[in-house]
């Protein structure tokens, strides 16, 4: 899947990182990660692209970022669906490997007009 195949409301907004990161330009909530208005209701980025990409998204579960450099990112290949309990336990790991992110491979992301135009 690429960003392309995504409604032009999600694709407009997406910039593709040198790291491979598909980084959201849109609007964030408080704790960082995309959303959009996506008919009439507000929607999480990663969870809408999950979706589109496998189709078996589900409200119970959570969904964690394989990759940690860019929060907002929202490629399906970098994202895992899982339950919450495997979640916290993940988290708990990753506080004692506090290794900064590798962004050798990004590149500046492009600043967006808040209009989403390619
Ligand atoms: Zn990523
Ligand atoms: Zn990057």
């Amino acid at each position: 899947m690429q960003p392309d195949d995504l409604t032009r409301q999600v694709r407009t907004r997406i910039h593709v990182c040198g790291c491979g990161c598909w980084v959201w330009t849109g609007a964030t909530s408080h704790d960082g990660y995309g959303r959009f208005k996506h008919k009439g209701k507000v929607t999480v980025t990663h969870r809408y692209v999950y979706d589109k990409a496998f189709g078996d998204l589900d409200d119970d579960l959570t969904i964690d970022h394989l990759c940690d450099r860019h929060r907002t990112c929202c490629n399906p290949e970098h994202l895992e669906q899982i339950t919450k309990t495997v979640n916290s336990e993940r988290a708990n790991q990753r506080r004692f490997h506090d290794a900064p992110p590798d962004t050798t491979n990004c590149t500046p992301i492009r600043p967006t007009n808040g209009e989403g135009e390619p």
